[in-house]
């Protein structure tokens, strides 16, 4: 599976790793431990997204490590480059600004990903595989195919890459791959309290007041099948919270029980409405998140719809309702 990707890594010796808009654990994980396993080998790497890395991801990299596209001094250091790898994003919508980067230079692309989707031509090699719960478990198998030293900060970025994308082994996709893989983390100096506890217990004061206001909007709909909820820019605003803060909230209300499919709307600076879609194994999400253009897992998908507010959530509910038509496939 590995060589097409190995060869590529080969051929090139300056990368530029990149990874989605608003990136999680797993994307800011992946592209460090792969950005270390890549300078391991003696390759230079520049790391660089569309946007920002959220303030609890920041002990992953080195301060002013991961850049932002279109910030000063970018432009230039993408001249630098040979290459770029792609991890945990398989389509230019969900990449950002940074794709236009790497299309106006002709970058050749290697992607490495586990959503479900994968856009014809979006690399011209791909290692894509549904069935990992994380594209950490990718690039941890990458570096073992290589015979490469899993150094310590390797395991730590992989790890956190792994306990985002299973909800810390707790989701559907945790599986005994991406335990054995969690297992050899450990080995390899992990440790899963302090790595939890950067991840997911590092919240802000800010997350901590908006989450009243925000889960006072939840409605339950199809007879406690449906949860919707939703934020909008003015709670966030007045709790002194971040778009990131609203992480993790979405897997409070999947805790209720009955619940088949959770609704988070989240009103965007840009006036539209990020939905995240999560299923509790009955409905595909994925397949609702497809029909308004956006993409994601079976379990955990997302999409952005136009606003206002209720405006969007009438047109979501109203076809989520139809939770028949989204079987599991
Ligand atoms: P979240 O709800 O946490 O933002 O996203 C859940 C999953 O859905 C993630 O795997 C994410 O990549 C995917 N996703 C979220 N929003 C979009 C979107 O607008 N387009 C696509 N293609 N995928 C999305
Ligand atoms: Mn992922």
């Amino acid at each position: 599976m590995w060589n097409p990707i190995r060869q590529f890594i080969d051929r090139h010796d300056a990368f530029v790793v990149t990874s989605h808009i608003n990136p999680d654990g797993d994307a800011i994980g992946s592209e460090m431990g792969l950005t270390h396993f890549l300078r391991q080998i003696g390759k230079k790497v520049v790391v660089m997204n569309s946007t920002e890395t959220p303030e609890v991801l920041r002990f992953l990299a080195a301060e002013d490590e991961i850049r932002v596209y279109g910030e000063p001094g970018t432009q230039p250091l993408l001249d630098t480059v040979d290459a770029c790898i792609i991890v945990d994003v398989n389509n230019w919508e969900q990449l950002g600004n940074i794709g236009r980067g790497l299309q106006a230079r002709s970058l050749p692309r290697a992607c490495i990903d586990h959503h479900q989707g994968y856009t014809a031509g979006f690399a011209d090699y791909t290692v894509t595989d549904t069935s990992a719960a994380a594209t950490g478990v990718l690039i941890y198998e990458l570096i073992r195919a290589h015979e490469a030293k899993l150094t310590k900060e390797m395991a730590e970025a992989l790890y956190a890459a792994v306990i985002t994308d299973t909800g810390t082994f707790r989701f559907s996709n945790t599986d005994a791959r991406a335990l054995r893989v969690a297992a050899d983390l450990v080995d390899a100096g992990v440790v899963p309290t302090e790595m939890h506890r950067k991840v997911f217990g590092s919240k802000s004061w800010g997350a901590g007041r908006l989450l009243g206001p925000v889960l006072s909007t939840l409605e339950s709909d199809m007879g406690g099948k449906l949860a919707i909820f939703s934020a909008t820019l003015e709670m966030v605003n007045n709790a002194g919270a971040t778009y990131d803060d609203m992480d993790g909230f979405v897997d409070l209300v999947r805790a209720i029980k009955g619940v088949e499919l959770v609704i988070f709307f989240k009103e965007t600076e840009e006036g539209d409405i990020k939905v995240s879609l999560r299923s509790n194994g009955r409905v595909d999400a994925h397949a609702i998140a497809k029909q308004f253009g956006g993409g994601g897992h079976t379990m955990a998908s997302g999409m952005r719809v136009p606003g206002p507010m209720p405006l969007a959530v009438d047109t979501v509910v109203s076809i989520c309702r139809n939770l028949s038509s989204f079987p599991i496939l």
